[in-house]
């Protein structure tokens, strides 16, 4: 018992897209040929040793071996690999970073996985236009570092340093400044993409947004289930002339949660409002040192960007509200490097979490900001209930939650416990009007939840855009969508699986 869940949960919550059948070993051998013809042997991985690195996303409860792992040099590598799977059958995932949190990059066995970490260059720089071309294994921060200091690039997930911006695109990621600044969906205008037949298409371009119906956008979000992204044309911002930045610590997360309330209707726009709750505080302050009062309920951390005149009063208003919701210990930021400490120690949450539990799920819900304080509490009653500890730390501007629900793996029935509550996190999400997921996806994590949210005709006519891109099922399939459903198939009223009345399956 290592903390680890089944991979690949069986019947109706399996697979929505699938191939029929498996392919024969022959099919496997030949293709795997081929795919090494294509990228040269030093980028074909096959051996158990090479695939262990692949195995899992940052999801790390659920893993499971690709028949091989391909590592294409080019766009062109690319659109050759998903031709030979295509005529070969075989299923296929793509992977950037491999730092998603709802195991979108999970492999699937005896399918191939097409990795984009070789693909890392910057294209093409056109400032005048503030627009950057690059390929999908950037990273994130890569592109503001090409681009800086006088423009950046404004979505920011705290993996910045490693997650690729082909994985930003399929995930629609978000981060810390997006409450002010949108997400990747509105920062992306062009693709090329490989289609799943292997046909090799461009949406949108340089301009803001291109005639017909908007393809590029059902891309985006879309998850690696509608093909593979070999480039992308983004917008970069102006930087901003002036970012203040502060931490207010609270004696509770209501408090902390009623000034982020109060700040946004008074009609600040801050460029980020950012929350970590007691155990988070005191993870953070292990690994980043910053001198934060471990003890204590709440930290907020808040930064204003812009016009210089305009922060500086603004700021001042900022404070006044922290103050008035009970915080009496305000720290500004004297330079950019206690700044960049305070974003360090926001930034530093997660890992620092693995300081106080061997094993924990990221759980990424959204509710109405408004709602807070009260699904702070529900939070904190679930975590009594089953004996657990659960850390918040979140874009509260956006009431993007991540609880941290930890546990330790080696204990029978732990993880199972800490996924179930996991779960009961999101029904308290839902219940508030909120969302299963805010950024990190639906992946094989969160489908199950996906008839929390959607009906059956939602499903089903999520089911008919994926087809018509996918037809054959072979990208990223069992991702996503909660039934196991051919392309062709007409969703119909609901029959009983055979897996179900064995008593062997669930369905949501
Ligand atoms: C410590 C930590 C902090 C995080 N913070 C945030 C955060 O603040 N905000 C946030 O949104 N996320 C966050 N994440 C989640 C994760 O980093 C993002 O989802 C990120 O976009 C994943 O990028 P990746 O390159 O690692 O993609 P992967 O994990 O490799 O893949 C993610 C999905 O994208 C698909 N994919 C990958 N490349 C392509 C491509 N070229 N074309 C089509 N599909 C593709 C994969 O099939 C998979 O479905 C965090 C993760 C960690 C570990």
């Amino acid at each position: 018992m290592d903390g680890r869940l089944t991979a690949e949960p069986e019947g109706p919550t399996a697979v929505s897209a699938q191939p029929e059948a498996a392919a024969s070993p022959a099919v496997l051998a030949a293709l795997i040929a081929r795919l090494r013809a294509i990228v040269g042997d030093r980028w074909c991985y096959e051996h158990e040793h090479q695939l262990r690195t692949y195995e899992s996303d940052g999801l790390l409860q659920y893993t499971s071996t690709p028949r091989a792992a391909v590592l294409p040099g080019s766009a062109e590598e690319v659109r050759d690999c998903v031709r030979a799977c295509a005529e070969a059958g075989v299923p296929w995932v793509a992977r950037g970073a491999g730092s998603g949190l709802s195991g979108g990059a999970l492999p699937v066995e005896d399918g191939i996985l097409i990795v984009a970490s070789r693909l890392k260059r910057i294209l093409h720089i056109d400032r005048g236009n503030q627009r950057v071309c690059v390929e999908p294994g950037v990273t994130n921060i890569a592109v503001s570092a090409a681009v800086g200091p006088d423009l950046f690039y404004p979505p920011d997930p705290s993996s910045q340093i490693v997650c690729s911006i082909g994985g930003n695109v399929a995930e629609n990621s978000g981060g810390a400044h997006c409450f002010k600044y949108g997400f990747t969906t509105n920062y992306v205008c062009g693709l090329e993409v490989v289609l799943p037949d292997g046909e090799m298409i461009t949406l949108g371009g340089e301009e803001l947004d291109a005639p017909g119906y908007d393809l590029l956008g059902t891309f985006v979000g879309s998850e690696g289930t509608l093909g593979i992204a070999t480039k992308v044309w983004l917008r970069v911002m102006p930087s901003p002339e002036t970012v203040r930045t502060l931490v207010a610590f609270f004696d509770s997360t209501r408090e902390a949660g009623e000034a982020v309330s109060r700040i946004v209707q008074s009609g600040i726009v801050p460029g980020a409002i950012e929350m970590m709750d007691a155990r988070a505080i005191e993870a953070s302050e292990k690994m980043a040192h910053a001198g934060y009062p471990v003890g204590r309920a709440a930290a907020l951390l808040v930064e204003l960007d812009g016009a210089e005149r305009e922060c500086a009063a603004r700021f001042d208003e900022v404070v006044g509200v922290c103050e008035a919701c009970g915080s009496d210990d305000v720290r500004v930021a004297r330079d950019e490097a206690e700044r960049a400490l305070f974003w360090k120690t926001r930034k530093a949450a997660f890992p620092a979490m693995g300081r106080m539990s061997p094993n924990y799920f990221v759980q990424d819900g959204v509710i109405p900001r408004t709602k807070l304080p009260e699904v702070l509490e529900k939070i904190d009653a679930l975590a009594e209930e089953y004996g657990m500890l659960v850390a918040n730390v979140f874009h509260a501007g956006d009431g993007n939650l991540h609880p941290l629900v930890c546990f330790d793996g080696r204990n029978e029935g732990e993880a199972e416990r800490a996924e179930e509550l996991s779960g009961r996190i999101i029904d308290a999400c839902l219940e508030a009007g909120g969302s299963i997921t805010g950024e990190h996806g639906v992946g094989l994590d969160k489908k199950k939840h996906m008839p929390k949210m959607f009906g059956e005709d939602d499903l089903g006519a999520f089911q008919k855009l994926r087809c018509a891109w996918d037809p054959a099922g072979l990208a990223n399939p069992g991702k996503v969508m909660p039934t196991p459903r051919l392309c062709g198939e007409v969703p119909g009223v609901y029959r009983q699986h055979p897996l179900e009345a064995a008593g062997l399956a669930e369905r949501f």
